[in-house]
């Protein structure tokens, strides 16, 4: 509907998936002013994906998507001194990873420096651009401030002619980096600072990872966006809200060049998520300071980073459904991920057990040297996810916290003397405890009841707890490692963010104990630890000593815990 944008407002709405963005799009196709609908994400290859641009990966996608467009993918590689080739192909792989396609619609600027040198000079033989000698500090001085009008550059009302032979000189290599710049020439006194003569072209002797030593002189930023979404034919520009003020400047090129189109800008709200930095300074800074172990610590809020911990692209992709796009910036709170992931993997992960700080039980009634194989299932919900067999004998593991010597009231697994189930297996009494010289607590000794195989007593007698366990002989040793937030405030200050550190984001637990069944576990198929979370394979396992990382808790595990 051409009405819809006045409908909706700026807010998202998330039933219909409809938000101001889509809108604009809507419209501009029904009212004929496009055919197509073209858009772009453009990362800039100097650090990896973050989940902040997964919003904008699912924006500009989604919208192709949706509207039978495409999306371009394309390298902002206008800054040689900070870009890598490892950081294209783990852009690519992310993108990819979220489950978009861009086809044969692969760019980048560097692509387009032939094209963006000769609009430069055509600006320059209009007399709208300049070659600037002033240091980078007059400069600075020079260009005023949000309340003061800037001053002209003395090198203002340089000739054409002198400007054309400065600038080719520049791209010869005649001079030194910093010496001089190409500004436009458009208004040293304009209200907006991005009109006061922005620069243009800066002196870079340094390798390119596509063009070599071919250029050594590269584009801003500012000149080389709008040009390359205008040769590309996107029609739909969408970046974040701080480009609000560039916009005049994006359009001020539009407008002075022989562009092939004519694109729009249109700016949303970044994503801001609490307890993290979405900064790549701030990133790279955690990762070059050793603060992580890398760009895929799965504490990190990276695209590898939460594909490491067993975050599900398609929780993500649902995340950023439901946070939905709005002009005002604001802090989405990170419980809000989490239920993302839960939602999916609750519906998606194979159950099994697995005891995380072990407890040796001895079952004093159950045969030595005797086994018996009991039947689990796969998934509550979901008959055909299956069953697999499961070994009880006369040891066991139980989780340490499931234990307690003198429970308070409403304390009901297990304890001297009383009663709990073992999940798919028996009830179970606690009849002893064993201590070492130390006096901490190293067994339990327990009795079982055979009568309740599968769980049930015949005489309806009731437990309060049911409680996961792992059988003794046939455990498999783990390392487990669980993620807290890597900052432990809600805020964390990026211009310092080692003060704000969480020095507890990561526990290894050396120990646990899992049963057999998840020797095949897979990585990126994340399994429910029953009553734990959910726990995917990391790629440090190792045959003999397999290493799984907590995805995410189970929704209600802190509120539980000391109450069932
Ligand atoms: P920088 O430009 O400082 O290197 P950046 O995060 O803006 O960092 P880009 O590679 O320029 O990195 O970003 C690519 C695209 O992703 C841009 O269109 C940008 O607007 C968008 N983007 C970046 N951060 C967020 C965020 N937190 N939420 C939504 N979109 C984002
Ligand atoms: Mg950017």
């Amino acid at each position: 509907m051409a009405n819809g944008a006045k409908d909706n407002g700026d807010k998202p709405d998330v039933e219909t998936g409809r938000d101001f963005i889509r809108d604009i799009v809507r419209a501009d196709l029904e009212a004929g002013r496009h055919k197509n609908v073209v858009t772009r994400f453009p990362p800039e290859p100097n650090g990896y994906l973050h989940i902040g641009h997964a919003k904008s990966i699912c924006l500009n996608f989604g919208i192709a998507q949706e509207f039978g467009g495409h999306c371009h993918l394309r390298f902002d590689d206008t800054n040689p001194t900070k870009e890598e080739q490892e950081y294209i192909d783990a852009i690519e792989r992310d993108v990819r990873w979220l489950g978009f396609d861009w086809g044969p619609h692969l760019y980048y600027a560097s692509d387009y420096f032939e094209r963006l040198y000769e609009w430069a000079e055509h600006l320059i033989k209009a007399g709208k651009a300049y070659i600037d000698d002033q240091s980078p500090e007059e400069m600075r001085a020079a260009r005023g401030t949000l309340t003061a009008p800037g001053t002209n550059s003395p090198f203002r009302d340089r000739s054409v002619g002198e400007n054309l032979d400065l600038f080719r000189r520049m791209r010869a290599g005649e001079f030194p980096n910093g010496a001089r710049v190409l500004r436009a020439r458009i208004d040293m006194t304009s209200g907006n600072i991005n009109l006061r003569d922005p620069v243009l072209y800066r002196i870079l002797h340094a390798s390119h990872p596509r063009t070599g030593t071919q250029w050594c002189i590269y584009p801003s930023y500012d000149f080389a966006h709008g040009q390359s979404d205008a040769i590309e034919g996107i029609t739909h520009s969408i970046c974040t809200l701080e480009f609000e003020d560039h916009r005049p400047l994006y359009d001020w090129f539009i407008e002075n060049l022989p562009v092939p189109s004519r694109p729009r800008q249109y700016e949303f709200a970044r994503l801001n998520l609490t307890y993290t930095v979405l900064s790549k300074r701030v990133l790279t800074g955690l990762v070059r300071g050793g603060h992580v172990s890398g760009w895929d610590d799965p504490r990190m809020p990276t695209i590898a980073g939460l594909r490491r911990r067993g975050v599900p692209a398609e929780a993500i992709r649902d995340f950023v459904r439901r946070i939905g796009v709005a002009k005002a910036n604001s802090i989405v709170d990170a419980n809000m991920f989490d239920f993302s992931v839960r939602e999916v993997l609750n519906r998606t992960a194979e159950r099994r057990m697995a005891v995380l700080r072990p407890l040796r039980v001895v079952i004093e009634n159950y045969p030595e040297g005797q086994f018996e194989e009991l039947e689990a299932a796969n998934h509550p919900d979901d008959v055909n996810a299956g069953t697999r067999k499961i070994r009880f004998g006369r040891e066991l593991f139980v989780e340490r916290d499931d234990f307690m010597e003198n429970p308070p009231k409403k304390f009901f697994r297990l304890s001297p003397g009383n009663e709990v189930r073992l999940r798919y297996a028996y009830f179970v009494t606690c009849r002893d405890v064993v201590k070492n010289a130390a006096g901490d607590i190293v067994e339990l000794r327990c009795t079982y009841d055979p009568a309740t195989r599968g769980g049930n007593a015949p005489d309806g007698r009731k437990v309060k707890a049911t409680m996961h366990w792992v059988s003794a002989v046939d455990a498999i040793t783990a390392e487990v490692r669980l993620y807290n937030p890597l900052f432990r405030r809600p805020d964390p200050d990026a211009s310092q963010f080692q003060d704000d550190l969480n020095p507890d984001s990561l526990e290894v637990l050396p120990d646990a104990k899992l049963e057999p069944a998840l020797r095949g576990a897979e990585p990126e198929r994340p399994v429910q630890f029953e009553r734990q979370g959910y726990f995917v394979r990391d790629r440090d396992s190792t045959p003999e000593r397999p290493v799984f990382n907590r995805t995410v808790g189970l929704r209600d595990s802190y509120a539980k815990a000391g109450n069932d």
